[in-house]
């Protein structure tokens, strides 16, 4: 062990150390330059690049972003000059004497160890390794680092390049349809691989409601992605080694020519040939240096922290993927593995280190979004299941409006789903759509986080003209529609509960008869709803004293006929989303 090489201490300047380099890390090591110019900050970081643009790896792996040296935002040269950092790549620490205040780094061969007067952890995240038999195949890759994008690049120009004109388009199989999956899904294709995406949950994107993903499996289709879902990825072999059959069924698709070429099994017997796999099936807290420490961690796994990212020790604080947080609507501590919160937190941890007064930590949403192809995906607050797993009362809504004006070319409908509880607080929304629901999904996250409830989503005044919304805008609309439900005004059923509405109540389709004819449910009544007031007679007949469930396309005819059927005295409920959401729930229909 040789001593500390850093530079010296000016007395009295203190000296904050900073595990990781990347989001959180260099956040609170520029936050803190910003308000101490005295202090030596160090950071230290295991990877040779620091400060590089991770979320835009899939971005370089499409060829959107040409140049590499666009994700590599910053050089510990760069630092050293604009910030005075003194930033060292290349060396992992692997030991923290919390008694001593020091910490053990290894770079090559060498080891040394060097105090602090404050430690701040930001080692992210570490992928998930699924028990998949093969995972070591040189042919299968992880999308996390510089590095990684260097070696799926490579082997995609070498795919590419060496392609005769009569071969088949190279092949890959990405294990995983999360957020980073689905990236990695849309860059090979782009690229001109054909593509296989298994998911081992029952759709794409968990954590979007089930009603929501169809659209984002329909967009995959769309592009020629061969989506598995429901099973899991067993086995990785070299291709022409594979003689296994799992279950009896053995279907290969693809092709497993070229050299370094392999072969997935799939959970149900499945094969798929590949020219690369990518695994990407979520991460978990790099928390191994707090435990080895005795820092104080969460039933997940990450690192306890207070308010302004203290650990349980005090001269220790830590940020990030490593770290867990209070989710804002459930209160449960967990992980939120996102770029968002791991900056914000970065400077918070500096404010708390360098004395200043820190904004207490908000609880997360977890706000996130995704682009696949024409789509694009988001959710923020808490989700369905969440909510269910949780036992939190909610109310549903389904909308599925233009992203503006009808009349102005161009509209695109923005399919959303809102909880709200029963005192109407907004709980969680999502969004699917070609336009306009990065907008949308935002504005609900401002919402949220601002305890909003129905009401004030009625309310909000957001900027109008025909090319950019409408003077009642989808956030206006599912203030609205909330309200009717939560005030009993729109009564409503799910497309959840079509045995039950179908077997207890008369099921009747407002829709026009050309719309009926193109798909309907059997046994349900059709009026089209600018017959129904003259036809109620045919309802009552059929109603024969049950409730009515009512459906259109998307709601809103349906919600007329309620209003129509209410004031009538019948019992008659509205389906929310309309047939748009029935078909995503009951993809058979
Ligand atoms: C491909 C990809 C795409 C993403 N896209 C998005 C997106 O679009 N939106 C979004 O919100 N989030 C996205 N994320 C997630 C986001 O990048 C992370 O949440 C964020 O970077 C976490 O910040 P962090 O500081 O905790 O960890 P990181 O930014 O991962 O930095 C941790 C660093 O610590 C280093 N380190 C770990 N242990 C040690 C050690 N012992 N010694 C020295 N160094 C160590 C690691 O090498 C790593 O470089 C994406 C992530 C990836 C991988």
């Amino acid at each position: 062990m040789t001593a500390n090489p850093g530079p010296s201490r000016t007395q009295d300047a203190m000296r904050i150390v900073i595990v990781g380099g990347v989001a959180g890390g260099m956040s609170a090591a520029a936050r803190a330059r910003r308000l101490d110019e005295h202090a030596e900050i160090v950071v230290l970081e295991q990877g040779a690049y620091v400060s590089f643009a991770n979320c835009g790896l899939p971005y370089h792996l499409s060829g959107e972003i040409a140049q590499r040296d666009e994700l590599l935002l910053h050089t510990p040269e760069s630092l050293a000059s604009s910030l005075n950092l003194d930033v060292r790549t290349g060396h992992r620490v692997t030991g923290i004497d919390r008694h001593a205040q020091k910490i053990t780094i290894q770079t090559g061969d060498d080891t040394y160890r060097l105090p602090y007067d404050a430690l701040l952890l930001s080692p992210g995240a570490l992928a998930v390794r699924p028990p998949i038999e093969g995972l070591d195949h040189p042919a299968v890759h992880t999308l996390r680092t510089v590095p990684d994008v260097d070696a799926l690049r490579e082997r995609i120009e070498d795919l590419l390049v060496h392609r005769l004109e009569t071969d088949p388009a190279p092949s890959a199989v990405v294990i995983g349809a999360g957020f980073i999956g689905l990236e990695a899904v849309e860059a090979l294709t782009g690229r001109g691989l054909k593509v296989h995406l298994v998911e081992l949950a029952g759709h794409v994107l968990p954590p979007l409601d089930a009603e929501l993903a169809p659209l984002l499996a329909d967009e995959l289709a769309a592009h020629g992605v061969d989506l598995r879902l429901g099973v899991s990825a067993q086995a990785v072999t070299q291709a022409g080694t594979m003689p296994v059959t799992l279950g009896g069924a053995k279907r290969e698709s693809g092709k497993a020519g070229s050299p370094g070429a392999v072969t997935v099994t799939l959970s149900d017997g499945a094969t798929l040939a590949a020219d690369l796999v990518i695994v990407n099936v979520g991460v978990r807290p790099a928390s191994a240096l707090a435990v080895e420490a005795g820092l104080e961690l969460g039933a997940t796994g990450a690192i306890k922290v207070d308010g302004d990212q203290h650990t349980s020790d005090p001269h220790i604080w830590a940020v990030g993927d490593a770290v867990e947080v209070t989710q804002a609507i459930t209160g449960a501590r967990i992980p939120v593995p996102l770029a968002g919160p791991a900056n914000r937190q970065g400077r918070r941890a500096a404010d708390s280190i360098c004395g200043r007064r820190t904004t207490p930590q908000a609880s997360v949403l977890g706000t996130a979004i995704v682009r696949v192809f024409g789509l694009t995906a988001a959710t923020t607050g808490a989700n369905q299941a969440t909510l269910r797993r949780a036992g939190i009362a909610h109310e549903v809504v389904h909308i599925h409006p233009g992203h503006h004006a009808g009349y102005y070319p161009g509209s695109e409908q923005v399919h959303l789903v809102a909880s709200f509880a029963p005192d109407g607080t907004l709980l969680g929304a999502q969004g699917v759509g070609r336009a306009g629901v990065d907008k949308r999904i935002d504005i609900l996250a401002v919402a949220i986080r601002a305890g909003m409830s129905a009401d004030d989503l009625a309310e909000l005044e957001l900027a109008y003209a025909p090319p950019y919304g409408s003077a009642k805008d989808p956030v206006n609309m599912l203030g609205f529609v909330a309200q009717n439900v939560l005030d009993a005004t729109m009564p409503q059923w799910q497309a959840q509960d079509l045995d039950k509405a179908r077997a207890t109540t008369l099921i009747l389709d407002v829709r026009s008869r050309s719309e009926y004819a193109q798909g309907h449910l059997d046994g349900a009544l059709n009026i089209p709803h600018l017959e129904l007031r003259q036809r109620l007679d045919e309802v009552t007949a059929s109603a024969g004293g049950r409730t009515v469930s009512v459906l259109c396309a998307s709601g809103v005819r349906s919600y007329l006929a309620t209003r129509v059927l209410l004031s009538e005295g019948f019992d008659a409920r509205n389906l929310s989303g309309g047939w748009l959401t029935l078909r995503a729930v009951h993809p058979n229909l």
